[in-house]
């Protein structure tokens, strides 16, 4: 058997419709596994990148859209990459831009995790990647609510880890480090901000989707069974420095 395959496997990948969703949703399916793109705008692009994949509508404003996803078929990889980033001055930041970052990238992840290992613990079997962040560690600026909920993220992981790892359940995450995506569209366009992000970043340029993409299909793979509640920094060393 190849341990890298993921053959025979189902796979639903949150916010697959762009970005380092729509990489990691095309990576899985190169690996062999049939991938269901879900998320709150069409995922036909990516599934017409697909050998065997379909698009299922879930728009995680409400934390609890993936709750019947999981009971009525088998699926055995769920990536939660699906998430939100808002800016604005601490002492300005408003209710609903708590609210917002909040309900998507964390008490989503929770209750569609939740959902996920109702069906999947009497297996015995599955596995979740969770898309946490360098924001996981640090502090960022002028985002609080999305360090907030990316520091649950990793605090989650490792809660859920501890819980089902003893029953054939692994949950791991990833932190990106500052990846070419629409989310970075804006730090990428000032000029300061871009050069300082990439004289800090040992590799020297900043990631693409695929790199995260690659991380993902390993630790949806067998050959990650050993691995429970990790954060892989995949981040071109930013945060060994
Ligand atoms: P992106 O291009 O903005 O993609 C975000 C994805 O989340 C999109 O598919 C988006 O759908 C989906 N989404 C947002 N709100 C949703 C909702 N209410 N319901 C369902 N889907 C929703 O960003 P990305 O860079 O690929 O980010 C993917 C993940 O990586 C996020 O969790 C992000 O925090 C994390 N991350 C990114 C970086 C980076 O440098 N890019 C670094 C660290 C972590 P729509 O297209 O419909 O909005």
């Amino acid at each position: 058997m190849n341990p890298f395959s993921l053959a025979g496997q189902s796979a639903l990948v949150t916010g697959a419709n762009t970005g380092i969703g729509q990489a990691i949703a095309v990576a899985l399916g190169r690996a062999g596994a049939h991938v269901i793109c879900a998320g709150r705008s069409s995922s036909a692009k990516t599934v017409a990148m697909l050998d065997s994949g379909e698009e299922l509508a879930l728009d995680f404003a409400d934390p609890m859209a993936a709750g019947d996803v999981f009971a009525s078929r088998q699926i055995d990889i769920l990536i939660n990459n699906a998430g939100i980033i808002r800016r604005d001055d601490t002492v300005d930041f408003t209710e609903s831009d708590w609210d917002d970052v909040i309900d998507v990238n964390l008490k989503s992840v929770f209750f569609t995790c939740q959902a996920f290992a109702k069906a999947a613990l009497p297996r015995g079997a599955g596995k979740i990647v969770n898309i946490a962040s360098l924001l996981s560690f640090q502090g960022g600026i002028r985002v609080p609510s999305y360090t907030a909920s990316k520091h649950g993220v990793a605090g989650l992981t490792k809660s859920m880890a501890n819980e089902w790892a003893g029953q054939g359940l692994n949950v791991n995450a990833i932190a990106p480090g500052y990846i070419e995506t629409n989310n970075t569209k804006a730090l990428r366009a000032d000029p300061e901000r871009n050069k300082a992000i990439l004289e800090r970043i040992p590799a020297g340029r900043w990631g693409q989707a695929e790199d995260i993409a690659q991380t993902a299909v390993f630790l949806a793979a067998p050959a990650s069974k050993y691995i429970h509640g990790a954060i892989l920094n995949v981040d071109g060393g930013w945060l060994a420095r």
